[in-house]
């Protein structure tokens, strides 16, 4: 890891930090951490590795996964398994499959998953940080109000997608409230530690290695990564399975998550990111570490 950082370092001016959210174009751009957990209890980190960052889309696993264990199977008539073509925000597909979102990491789709979530949770942005307090072992991570008041006040796009959804019959709750908790989920801060922590359920079948709570099946949680892998980093999903090969999911606050099945966590964090929302040098950095250490899932 410590060669990754140092190599990674090339790119490290490249990009530019998401300033559509206002509140995130205040972050430094050129911090860099990564850090990885290990299915037996193992944590290293480089950088910044212990800087707590928005953790943005990547909340989006932590959504379906709280999803999908709850509505199993059923889950899948609200949203796809498809891959994208267009931006994490696009609107385009949703109107031409009739309100069905491609995939639960696109916005429209995590939108429904909230919504889904919604009709069983009163507090879903109290249960989304329980779960990422149970998940990530820091009692005291939380929501940055000023991200999701940001987010919030620019959230036509989510607005609109909800409704399209409502109009075609795939959306119960009142719009507000979905949009509401799921910019409470995206405005989530933790470090690469915590989220490499939090995500190593996926590298071990499902169960929580701390608590040993089975939070999804060996099957649901493989699924997860199946789709991690195929759109976790949008339009860039094939290049992250060419280059990198292991299921990952981006957020626009410059982290991305890697599971490695069987093994452990991966997660890299750096502000600045490409034309599809991907933190440059975070997957500059998990590239180099997956192919140096062999870890991809077609090795
Ligand atoms: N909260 C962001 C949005 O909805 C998440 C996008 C992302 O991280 N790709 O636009």
């Amino acid at each position: 890891m410590e060669r990754a950082a140092q190599l990674s370092a090339a790119c490290r001016h490249e990009g530019k930090v998401a300033d559509y959210i206002p509140a995130l174009a205040c972050v430094a751009p050129d911090q860099f951490g990564m850090a990885v957990a290990t299915i037996d209890g193992g944590v290293h980190c480089v950088g910044d590795g212990e800087t707590r960052f928005s953790i943005q889309s990547i909340s989006k696993v932590f959504l379906l996964t709280m999803a999908y264990g709850s509505y199993g199977e059923d889950l899948w008539k609200r949203v796809g398994q498809h891959p994208s073509t267009n931006p994490f925000n696009s609107l385009i597909e949703l109107e031409l499959e009739r309100g069905v979102p491609r995939n639960p990491f696109l916005n429209p789709g995590a939108l429904a998953v909230a919504d889904a979530l919604l009709s069983r949770h009163t507090h879903l942005e109290s249960a989304m940080v329980s779960l990422m307090r149970e998940l990530s072992g820091s009692a005291d991570l939380n929501y940055d109000s000023e991200v999701f008041n940001s987010e919030l006040r620019s959230s036509s796009r989510h607005h609109a997608a909800a409704y399209l959804m409502q109009s075609h019959g795939n959306f119960s709750n009142e719009v507000g409230e979905v949009v509401r908790a799921y910019c409470a989920s995206c405005a989530i801060e933790a470090s690469c530690v915590e989220l490499a922590r939090a995500g190593l359920f996926l590298a071990n079948g499902g169960r929580d290695i701390a608590s040993g709570r089975q939070l999804l099946s060996a099957r649901e949680a493989q699924r997860v990564c199946a789709l991690m892998l195929t759109t976790g980093t949008y339009e860039y999903s094939g290049m992250t399975a060419f280059a990198i090969g292991l299921p990952t999911k981006s957020g626009v606050g410059g982290g991305v998550l890697a599971v490695i099945p069987g093994r452990g966590c991966i997660c890299a964090w750096s502000p600045r990111l490409d034309p599809r929302g991907n933190s440059v040098r975070a997957m500059k950095a998990l590239e180099l570490v997956s192919n140096t250490a062999g870890l991809s899932v077609f090795a």
